[in-house]
């Protein structure tokens, strides 16, 4: 039966090192952040900088690729200790390289494109959303349509996750009947940034414009030849779980500093924590935050060991889905024991608290969690979910 292993030495130690990481490097300039209310691109790359030298980046890569080949398991204990941080900074601290599409590319897209990204030069954005198609991707109208030795691709992304300029986009378009992955260059002819919106969590280490191809230009060389659906479905799987083992840190740091403040702070003559009414509160959190840790571990045991993929891709659904909503709460609750005082910017819970929120919308809904929970309980029955 497959419950939660002990997390073996190494896995503990390097989320050890991870904690004291995000602690001496990642808050101090969460709180410059704060007070500029922008962040400075030098500091960015400063932390990225430490961040390799401390050896967190590209460990989820095999070995011949320069990584560590870690286990599901162990990326997502070091993806739960950068889920502390805000701003988006937890994305230097676990900064994983692209696995997924290391194994479907081919040995000179590899060269190409990624092994850049291996190196630290740079980062992949993933364009799959569209203005009409977001939940229901195999909508999309993005079409690649063959041109001599080339393709040609018409249609519009949106939400595009980059930290500053990618080294390439990875779309999804139409190609012959079949939805096909391509590896796009940003200087290709006919791509071009429609516009950048600002959104609630910023400001934010990433930005997520919308970007129009207008008979953008891709050589046949770039297109990925086992991508498609199945290609952006082992994305989706792997964000998902990474998405809940960060809404996991999010909201042990959250409750963390509420159940200190509700200790300290005196009203009415007592600690605040005395009143079943904060303290109950803060039951309700740690009860809710352990239900959702021991989800998401089993959930990413299940990705190292379950061979059915559908299987793992069910219960990394039930691990993003609570995990997310969890933090919610959490950090709501949270927010409500510091009064005023949490809905402070320098004051990291309400960061979280409007952080946490796009955690139940990107990489599917709660609802489309909920579709995919439900398909495979009514298909395979309770047994292999809940075993
Ligand atoms: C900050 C941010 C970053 C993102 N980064 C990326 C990225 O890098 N690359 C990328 O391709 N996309 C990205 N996305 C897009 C994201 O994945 C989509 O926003 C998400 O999948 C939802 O699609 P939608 O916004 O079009 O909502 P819609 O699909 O229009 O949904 C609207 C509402 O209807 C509900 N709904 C839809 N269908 C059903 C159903 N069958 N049953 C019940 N309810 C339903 C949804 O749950 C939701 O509440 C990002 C989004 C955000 C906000």
């Amino acid at each position: 039966m497959l419950v939660v292993p002990e997390l073996p030495e190494e896995i503990r130690a390097l989320k050890e090192r991870a904690r004291a990481f995000v602690e001496t490097e990642v808050y101090p300039l969460e709180q410059q952040i704060a007070r500029a209310g922008t962040i400075d691109p030098g500091e960015i790359d400063e932390l990225r900088r430490r961040s390799a030298e401390a050896r967190f980046a590209m460990l989820n890569m095999p070995y011949e690729a320069g990584g560590r080949d870690l286990s599901m398991l162990g990326q997502v204990a070091l993806e739960e200790e950068a889920g502390r941080c805000t701003n988006g900074l937890g994305f230097v601290v676990a900064n994983r390289g692209p696995r997924e599409l290391y194994e479907m590319a081919t040995a000179e897209q590899v060269e190409r494109f990624l092994a850049p990204v291996l190196r630290g030069e740079y980062h992949g954005a993933w364009a799959i959303t569209e203005p009409g198609a977001g939940s229901d991707v195999s909508d999309i109208q993005t079409t690649a349509v063959r041109d001599g030795d080339d393709w040609l691709l018409t249609g519009e992304k949106w939400f595009v996750t980059s930290q500053g300029e990618p080294g390439y986009y990875v779309v999804l378009a139409l190609a012959e009947g079949e939805q096909a992955l391509f590896f796009v260059e940003p200087d290709a002819p006919g791509l071009r940034i429609k516009f950048t919106p600002g959104f609630l969590h910023d400001p934010y280490l990433d930005h997520h414009p919308e970007i129009l191809f207008e008979g953008c230009r891709v050589p046949e060389r770039n297109r990925i030849p086992s991508g498609g659906n199945e290609g952006a479905k082992e994305w989706f799987t792997i964000e998902r779980l990474f998405i809940a083992a960060r809404c996991c840190g999010a909201a042990a740091r959250s409750l963390e500093l509420a159940s200190d403040y509700a200790k300290e702070r005196v009203q009415f003559g007592q600690p605040i924590v005395e009143f079943q009414g904060v303290s109950f509160q803060l039951a309700d959190c740690l009860t809710e935050l352990l239900a959702a840790r021991l989800m998401t571990y089993h959930a990413a045991h299940a990705f190292d060991v379950e061979e059915n993929r559908k299987i793992v891709h069910g219960k990394v659904a039930m691990a993003k889905l609570y995990a997310s909503e969890m933090a919610g709460r959490v950090v709501d609750r949270s927010l409500q024991v510091f009064g005023g005082r949490g809905y402070r910017t320098d004051n990291p819970v309400a960061r979280l608290y409007r952080e946490v929120r796009v955690d139940r919308i990107w990489e599917g809904t709660s609802e489309i969690q909920r579709l995919v929970i439900a398909r495979g309980l009514v298909k395979r029955g309770v047994d292999p979910y809940a075993a």
